[in-house]
């Protein structure tokens, strides 16, 4: 093993943090992000300072190069965990936390004679960050599970390890095994940290960056296959959703897959009488009811204007009638409450049923079959259930 200058390290560990930071934070002032980018970059810029101003030890007093440069890495670590928690969409209280902090900080002013206290505030440094860390770690992997974003799970694992590395830090300053007298001891255990810091320090921003970039590229690709006003899929959300569902199809133990298209009787007289607005509100109505209504391997889609198709796998007609009627029945109760007398605004429905392994190839065929049993149900009166005869 070469001979290692550890000071050097940090110091550079410092300075990648701090210019990092800069960049971040000047990029925040644009205003073109949320708030999560500013406490992100002031994070890095605290860190790295306090990284640097460890470094200047015996030419700074020691309240700087000590107690104000561990308070500085302990704040850069409590601002990534307001990042994650920026990003995670949840408010913080800031309160119990700068409780926390003022604590830690009176604790190293009691502790800012170099020559003592090495292992007490080693101890105290990594329990700080250590909880700072483990915290990011439970937040991003909520993340990952709760959105499915793989690289949360590299953020995850990165902070899991930072701490698990603290942990071992607390230990060995408790038991007095950190080897040398000062975190610059060369083989002791504070090189062995820093060595780590310098070497997932890059990868422990990128990581975060991946992280924020494959939410934006999920949450775009979400929106562009949903209709915005009633957030069921469109035309193209329910081509790729078949797609996607093909395999699960397949192994289904029901073998039938039924379609219905749904369209709301007399739409038009609803948004002439009572405003397009009232007409958006209804069309919002009746696809909460749907979505009430429908198993989570169902599929629903906005057809266009009043008119939705309904997917349901493993169902036959008997099933598809079942939730025709209960949507009729549900938004016969809704519309009731909300719209004036006289005025019938009801559910006409059509179905038509297919083997569920012939589903992707007669898409369209069963359509078209849906659709004329819908036409049926129009012109024998409306708010009717028909089915398509089979093919
Ligand atoms: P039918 O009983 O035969 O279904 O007649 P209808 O009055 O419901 O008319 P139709 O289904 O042919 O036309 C649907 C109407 O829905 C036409 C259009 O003005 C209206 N519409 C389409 N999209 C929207 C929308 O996003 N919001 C609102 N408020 N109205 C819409
Ligand atoms: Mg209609």
């Amino acid at each position: 093993m070469p001979q290692l200058d550890v000071k050097t390290i940090y110091f550079l560990v410092g300075l990648f943090a701090t210019t990092t930071g800069a960049v971040l934070s000047i990029l925040a002032l644009t205003g073109r992000f949320d708030r999560w980018l500013k406490y992100w970059g002031i994070s890095n810029l605290c860190t790295g300072a306090g990284i640097l101003l460890l470094t200047f030890r015996d030419i700074v007093p020691d309240f700087y190069s000590i107690a104000v440069a561990n308070m500085l890495v302990i704040i850069g670590y409590f601002l990534l965990m307001a990042t994650a928690q920026g990003l995670h969409h949840r408010n913080m209280t800031w309160w119990p936390h700068l409780l926390f902090l003022g604590l830690i900080a009176g604790l190293f002013l009691m502790m800012q004679n170099a020559d003592s206290y090495y292992n007490e505030r080693t101890a105290l440094s990594s329990v700080a960050c250590g909880y700072y860390a483990l915290r990011v770690a439970k937040i991003t992997k909520q993340i990952a599970r709760e959105e499915d974003i793989v690289s949360a799970y590299l953020v995850f694992g990165i902070f899991t390890l930072a701490a698990l590395v603290l942990g071992m830090r607390i230990l060995a300053s408790l038991t007095y095994h950190l080897g040398g007298d000062s975190i610059f001891s060369s083989g002791g255990m504070s090189m062995w940290v820093i060595l780590l810091a310098a070497s997932i320090g890059p990868l422990w921003n990128m990581s975060m960056l991946l992280m924020i970039m494959e939410r934006i590229n999920r949450n775009w690709i979400g929106r562009a296959l949903r209709d915005p006003l009633t957030g069921a899929l469109n035309r193209e959300g329910l081509k790729r959703a078949l797609e996607n569902n093909t395999m699960r199809r397949h192994s289904d133990s029901h073998p039938f897959t039924a379609l219905l298209l749904v369209d709301i009787d007399h739409f038009k007289q609803v948004n002439d009488q009572l405003g397009h607005a009232f007409g958006d509100e209804l069309l919002r109505s009746f696809a909460d009811i749907v979505h009430h209504q429908l198993r989570s391997s169902d599929l629903f889609a906005r057809q266009g204007g009043d008119e939705f198709v309904i997917i349901l796998p493993s169902s036959g007609e008997k099933e598809a009638r079942d939730v025709a009627g209960r949507l009729q029945n549900a938004f016969a109760q809704e519309t009731d409450r909300v719209k004036p007398d006289g005025l019938a605004v009801t559910l006409s429905i059509g179905i038509a049923v297919t083997e569920s392994d012939q589903l992707s190839g007669s898409l369209h065929q069963l359509m078209a079959r849906a659709d004329s049993a819908l036409y049926q149900s129009k012109h024998q009166g409306r708010n009717r259930i028909t089915s398509a005869q089979a093919a």
